[in-house]
């Protein structure tokens, strides 16, 4: 007899039980046709709608505990938020609220009071340079063609991969000229700031680690990735007023933007889980520093339902 496609008792709760982790980052007040895949207002607000009629959001913390313990409840899940972007402030905390959700927000904490990170440097940069070939000067990277709409995406696509795994120094020296370059055009205040950050603690939401920098560990020496992770906890601490128990990993590819020594440090350095963004659900017996997450496209109430059961059918290491 073959896997049955869903699998209730992984939303029954106890020993068995799945924890689906949502992961978002961005939401949009209206589509931007360079980022299709971000989340709306109004597709999240479905999301949301939907998830609180029909599952029990937990805070990460509580969900990786009970998880651990086989004391999950019966369809729980989490809602998680990665880099520390303004809108998660002021357009998901409002949703939250509406639709009695709480969620963990991991912060990458110096990007926080007028940072911006390299990714919307690269959207605004597509956005704005005019048609034709557009080089950045990357060694080994052959220059893209910019004109309508889907030549953007393809090129943002294209660059993003290029630039996301250069070594961190060289990184940041092409994000400011980039930034230079756009001027008035520049991303401007994406990012939330330490105020907006206690506002999401004050309103019941956690805040997790996420490094100081968000530069993906694999990519630098011990000492460096020791002191992304522990500087960001401290200030994420001294700003909330919290112990800081709950860490993502920057890109969170296991093995690609992190291995063990990685998992080692945040253990060390006081946390008590950790979120990858391996797609899956997390299980008992799933590493507790690694578990796994995903996100939700969809935008119809049964469509959410469908992915939601499908994802919970087979979690990871387990996939069909
Ligand atoms: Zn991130």
């Amino acid at each position: 007899m073959g896997r049955p496609i869903f699998s209730l008792t992984r939303l029954s709760g106890g020993a068995q039980a799945a924890l689906p982790v949502l992961m978002y980052h961005r939401v949009l007040p209206e589509r931007d046709p360079l980022q299709a895949e971000t989340h709306t207002a109004r597709t999240m607000d479905t999301q949301f709608r939907t998830l609180a009629r029909c599952f029990k959001a937990l805070p990460l913390d509580e969900a990786a505990s009970l998880l651990a313990e086989g004391r999950l409840p019966p369809r729980a899940i989490s809602i998680t938020f990665d880099d520390g972007y303004r809108d998660n402030h002021d357009i998901a905390l409002p949703l939250l609220q509406r639709h009695g959700l709480t969620a963990t927000f991991y912060v990458s904490s110096g990007f926080l009071n007028g940072g911006t990170m390299f990714h919307d440097v690269m959207v605004e940069t597509v956005r704005h340079a005019p048609t034709g070939q557009l080089d950045l000067g990357l060694k080994d990277a052959s220059p893209v063609i910019l004109g309508d709409v889907a030549s953007r995406v393809a090129a943002l696509d294209a660059l993003v991969r290029q630039v996301k795994y250069l070594d961190p120094v060289q990184r940041e020296r092409l994000s400011e000229r980039l930034l230079a370059t756009l001027g008035h055009k520049a991303p401007h205040q994406l990012m939330m700031d330490d105020e907006q950050v206690r506002a999401l603690t004050r309103a019941g939401m956690s805040v997790g680690g996420h490094t100081t920098q968000h530069l993906i560990l694999a990519r630098l020496d011990e000492a460096a990735a020791w002191e992304e992770i522990r500087s960001n906890a401290d200030v994420l601490s001294n700003l909330t007023g919290q112990r800081i128990t709950s860490f993502a990993y920057p890109n969170g590819k296991p093995g690609t933007d992190y291995g063990p020594q990685h998992v080692e440090m945040v253990r060390r350095a006081g946390f008590l889980n950790a979120v990858s963004t391996r797609s899956g659900v997390g299980t008992r017996s799933a590493p507790r520093f690694e578990l796994p997450r995903f996100v939700l496209n969809e935008t119809t109430t049964a469509g959410i339902l469908m992915r939601m059961l499908r994802m919970t059918a087979y979690p990871v290491g387990e996939a069909a």
